[in-house]
């Protein structure tokens, strides 16, 4: 047993990887705060949260804590006809804190079933009315998750190809964002809904911040007003606050940030603070009371062998006792890093659209002499994080989109390092432009 790698190689197929191409896996032995360990005890400085999901710091002892205690009183237990003090407590606790209206908790998961659960709610919502609505609108560029429902909700995309077939039809809106017009957005929302508002259920967005299409920032008034719309016409908003939930973009939640209160919320990533896989789906009572009637048909007939999983819950009630005035000024601090770090990057001729949103930071990087690149599939991206990691650092960009989202228990010294390994790479970068030109100076998004 060890060597790892070896066997890690005979036998296990890793996500969203090219067995192909990919380089071994590096076996992480142990992890602290924002640190990860190899085997032989070098340091690596997890810049993005481990794929989203560390919120305070790896192996952070409260959660760790709970989790043993818990487990020794109670593992699992079915969650249909059973409860138990963790989710009932949990459920009580992320109502406190989410935006007011927001009532009712149904867990799953991850963020994938999160998003799930959400659409299903949303469409039988309607048919137990005995008034159907049968379609979902979503935005451009949206990425809501891998499986089937999720994936038709999200962009097409390399993701998505293989089973263009078989997803059902999404209406999609232009995404908003810092290369758009984003009235265009509201534009197109309102003539959907004069065509045709009684034959839509649901609305789906990631509030403030599409992740995985491109950490594309968008603002808070289009929010405001795709809330205003779909309000006026009664087609639900379902926020997809599965990475932006738990302090991410500044606000605990965007939406709550955004002063808007959509009708479902999905959670998950950083619910447990990153220790265990949870999703939930928060909804509005009037949408409950339409599935608590006498008529057994009406039931919302989803649930997971795992459903409400006690350790999962007592992680995410630890998570969120560490969400205090500290943590605050944590964030605070790491979006104050961010902008000041940034802001050195402006006017460098690779870098486009630098921006910041809370914990987030992200820039485009784009040769300034050749536009053909970009997208997912870009390489600079990847060379990017074989430079990083043979650093010391763990960053992944999403092609050509650098970004760096921190657990916020990173120190100062750390996010430093992070930021000169990425200047290192512009300064090679730099000599390696065929012509150079003074590149696009974007303001940092606010
Ligand atoms: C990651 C993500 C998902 C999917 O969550 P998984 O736990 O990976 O299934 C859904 N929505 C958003 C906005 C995400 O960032």
């Amino acid at each position: 047993m060890t060597d790892i790698a070896a066997l890690d190689q005979l036998h296990v197929w890793h996500p969203y990887t090219q067995h192909g191409l990919a380089p071994r896996a590096v076996p992480i032995v142990r992890a602290s705060g924002a640190l990860l360990y190899e085997a032989d005890g070098r340091p690596i400085v997890d810049a993005i949260s481990s794929w989203w999901v560390t919120l305070h710091g790896h192996a952070h002892p409260v959660i760790a804590d709970a989790i043993a205690d818990q487990a020794r009183r109670l593992e699992q237990v079915i969650f249909a006809g059973f409860t138990h003090e963790p989710a009932a407590a949990l459920a009580a606790e992320l109502v406190a804190r989410l935006p007011h209206g927001l009532t009712r908790v149904f867990y799953s998961d991850n963020g994938s079933t999160a998003v799930e659960v959400a659409l299903k709610i949303a469409l039988q919502y309607w048919a137990n009315q005995g008034r159907p609505r049968t379609r979902i609108v979503a935005l451009d560029q949206a990425y809501h998750g891998d499986t089937f429902g999720a994936m038709s909700s999200s962009a097409s995309s390399v993701f998505t190809a293989p089973f263009a077939d078989h997803l059902f039809d999404v209406v999609r809106l232009p995404a908003p964002g810092p290369d758009t017009d984003e009235s265009e957005t509201l534009t197109a929302l309102d003539r959907l809904l004069e065509d045709d508002a009684d034959s839509i259920a649901a609305l789906i967005v990631e509030p403030r911040l599409q992740a995985a299409g491109g950490m594309r920032v968008w603002g808070d008034g289009v929010l405001r007003g795709i809330r205003d719309r779909t309000s006026a016409r009664g087609v639900l908003l379902i926020a997809d606050e599965v990475l932006t939930g738990f302090g991410r973009t500044g606000p605990l939640f965007a939406c709550a940030g955004a002063g808007i209160v959509p009708d479902v919320l999905c959670l998950s990533k950083g619910l447990t603070g990153g220790f265990l896989p949870l999703g939930a789906t928060v909804v509005r009572e009037a949408l409950f009371e339409a599935f608590r009637t006498t008529d057994r048909r009406q039931t919302f007939f989803h649930g997971h062998s795992f459903t409400g999983n006690p350790l999962a819950c007592a992680a995410a009630r630890a998570s969120l006792s560490l969400l205090d005035e500290r943590c605050d000024a944590r964030r605070a601090a790491i979006e104050g890093t961010h902008r000041a770090r940034m802001r050195q990057f402006v006017g460098h001729p690779w870098v486009r659209h630098p921006r910041v949103l809370g914990t987030m930071a992200a820039f485009d990087l784009e040769p300034p002499d050749d536009a053909t690149l970009g997208g997912y599939l870009d390489p600079i991206g990847r060379e990017l994080g074989a430079f990083a990691l043979a650093a010391g650092v763990l960053l992944r960009p999403l092609g050509n989109v650098v970004y760096t989202l921190p657990p916020y228990g990173i120190t100062d010294e750390q996010l430093a390092r992070v930021y000169d390994v990425i200047t290192e790479f512009l300064a090679q970068l730099d000599g390696r432009a065929r012509r150079t030109s003074p590149g696009v100076a974007v303001g940092v998004t606010a």
